[in-house]
């Protein structure tokens, strides 16, 4: 099993676009240090964190299906889209015309006539970072 919580580039003190030299130098120069037949620390999670991150970035495709794990979960983290809400499970507001939906930080999500007439449907969260989907049929 693969851990998807450790960044290896981060275990190997490699930028993201490293070369597959500089990736390969900096994982011979840390197995030197922390291979557990030389050191004297009797923990080898160290160790062990440099060769997994290695067998992954060492072979181009492993390392691009790698990059591309990231990127995905990079995405859900920005919130990117957090969710999609149906307009119908949107509160209307009579007054302001706002169509708003709670969001878990507890701000609102809002999105008006105009923006629904425009076709906008990314909306973001008035406190965070979220942002939304909002499904919905355009009527003519
Ligand atoms: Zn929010």
């Amino acid at each position: 099993m693969q851990n998807g919580q450790i960044d290896h580039y981060k275990t190997l003190g490699v930028d993201r676009l490293a070369t597959f030299e500089e990736i390969k130098n900096r994982y011979r120069q840390l197995v030197l240090q922390l291979h557990p037949d030389k050191s004297q620390n009797l923990d080898t999670s160290a160790y062990e964190q440099v060769s997994n991150a290695w067998k992954v970035l060492k072979d181009a495709n492993s390392r691009l299906r790698y990059d591309n794990e990231i990127l995905n979960k990079g995405v859900k983290e920005d919130g990117i889209i957090n969710e999609n809400v149906d307009l119908e499970e949107m509160e209307f507001n009579q007054d302001t015309l706002d169509y708003t939906y709670g969001c878990r930080c507890s701000g609102n999500y809002i999105i008006n006539e105009e923006d629904l007439e425009r076709g906008v449907d990314i909306v973001g969260c008035d406190m965070c970072s979220l942002k939304i989907r909002v499904l919905y049929e355009l009527n003519e």
